[in-house]
Formats: structure tokens, sequence, C-alpha cells
């Protein structure tokens, strides 16, 4: 049974406003969320989930030096990213040389798009119960979502393709994407700018048209289960309501105090999509 953790149950006037901004999602009109681990479970039957990285790193169809590089990389870098002596402006160029490093390793690897498919149907990766409600509601209600990741794009359109269904007329991803030839072999990453997990704010989706697309859109639902992931509506100026809900995976008593001040609504521990499904079914009527 997941946990709900309201900020606003914490003082009367933060109770109200959660509680306004949960009667304004009446009239949602945007989603953007991050992937792995957000959309994606964290864990299945007590075996940890892979995320879009690691579905290729865990995979057997790929080779060995990719995976020892990979790890290699990982060795170095992630202490960096989790170290709290440095400042987030000093990180980003090891983020990006962590980022580029990798990518030139995947290159190396003659990836296909057949072999691509077979990884993500062999991995671990796995989306969150309910997700296939939540897209098909969306997509009924003609509401954009849009998914925004450090990780490899093709990896999330591929595993959302086979655990549930991908609607292209609302649902749209923004990550590192893969590029291919005619014959369907990787030659490389699509377009010049890496995402890396401390530029979701500034990559190019928010010098594109997205946001003004959805302009008239005022009520937005953002999901990540990291504080990076509240950087990912910047471009959203526009927003008068912004309903934040926060996935806390593990690490709940050391984390719960910061999620509690930074997300409207933390959900702790819990594997699907249900309190999310839950209040859409509620506030937006939807009898099935
Ligand atoms: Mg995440």
């Amino acid at each position: 049974m997941p946990i709900i953790n309201y900020r606003s149950l914490q003082t009367l006037t933060g109770h109200c406003q959660s509680i306004w901004k949960i009667i304004r999602f009446a009239l949602l009109r945007t989603v953007v969320a991050d992937f792995d681990r957000t959309l994606s479970k964290y864990c299945e039957n007590g075996r940890i989930c892979s995320t879009t990285h690691s579905v290729l790193e865990e995979s057997k169809f790929m080779p060995d030096f990719y995976k020892e590089e990979a790890k290699k990389l990982k060795d170095t870098y992630m202490p960096i990213e989790f170290d709290p002596t440095k400042t987030v402006a000093e990180k980003i160029p090891k983020m990006i040389e962590w980022w580029t490093k990798g990518h030139k390793v995947l290159e190396a690897c003659q990836l296909t798009r057949d072999t691509l498919q077979h990884i993500v149907a062999d991995s671990h990766a796995r989306l969150r119960n309910g997700c296939q409600w939540f897209f098909d509601k969306l997509h009924q209600l003609e509401i954009p979502i849009l998914i925004f990741s450090a990780g490899i794009g093709d990896v999330i359109h591929e595993t959302i393709t086979q655990q549930s269904s991908f609607h292209s007329e609302n649902m749209k991803i923004v990550a590192n994407f893969l590029q291919f030839d005619e014959m369907g072999k990787m030659t490389g990453f699509a377009g010049d700018e890496i995402i890396h997990t401390f530029n979701k704010n500034e990559n190019a989706i928010h010098s594109s048209d997205y946001f003004f697309n959805i302009k008239h859109r005022e009520n937005l639902l953002l999901m990540g289960d990291s504080l990076g992931d509240l950087k990912m509506a910047e471009g959203a100026d526009h927003v008068e309501c912004f309903l934040k809900i926060g996935f806390l995976n593990f690490k709940v008593e050391e984390n719960l105090p910061q999620y509690s001040q930074s997300f409207d609504i933390v959900i702790l521990e819990d594997e699907s999509l249900d309190v999310v499904n839950g209040m859409m079914r509620a506030i937006l009527d939807l009898s099935s």
C-alpha cells in the first residue's frame, strides 16, 4: 500500500493550497514526466529494475568491451554526480564528459534497430503498473505528455511500445536518441545536444516550440523521482497551476524532508501509478 505524504498536511495553509491544486487538476492540460524510476519501476519482486542505460549495460546482446567501459565510466563519474561538496556548475562539465565518452563507446558497438528490440524485450526495465491506463486516458482526453529523460530515447520508446502503447499523437520523448542508417545500423546520436542529469532545464526542448505550442494549456502535472526533475518545466512560463508529484523510491527517511518541501505530493516506495490514476479517475470523473 503506497504511503502518500502531502506536504500540505504539515500546515493548514499548505493543506488548503495543495487541495486547491488538486481541484484545479480537473482542468489538467499537459503532463511532463521523467522516465527512469518515474514511469518505470525502481524495483520488482525484490529485484532492482533497469534504467534506460543499464538496459544496455546488462544485456547479453551487448559486447563485453561496452559493459567494461560503461562500468569504468560509472565508477569514475557517479561519485562526482552525487558528491555533496561539489556545486552543480562544477559537476556539469564532468557529466558532459561522462555522457560523451559513453556515447562514443556505444557508437563502436554496431548496434542495430532489431538488436535494440531484443535488448529491451530481454531486459529488466519495467513500466509502472497502471501506465497503460494512464497513457490511454491521456490519449483519449488529448492531453499531451512530454517524457523528458537523460537516458536513451530509443530504449524509452521501445519499452513503452513493448509493455504498453505509444500514442504518437500526444506523446513526445525528449532524450538522447540514436541515429540509424537505412539498413537499421546505428551511425551515432541524433542532434548535437546531450541531455545529462543536470541540464533538464535548458536543452533543446526549451528553445524549441514545444512549450509555445501548449501555451494555452495552463495546468501542468509534473512527475519525477529526483529533485533535478523539478527543473523539467522551467520553460513553461504560462503555467498557472503546477502540481508536482514526486516518487521517492528508496532512502525514504533520509530524503523525505527535502522531497516534502519540493513536491506537492510524495509517493513512497510504490511501484504503480495508482495514486495518479486514482486522482485522474476521481477528479476528471472517469468511470473506466
Ligand atoms: Mg528518474
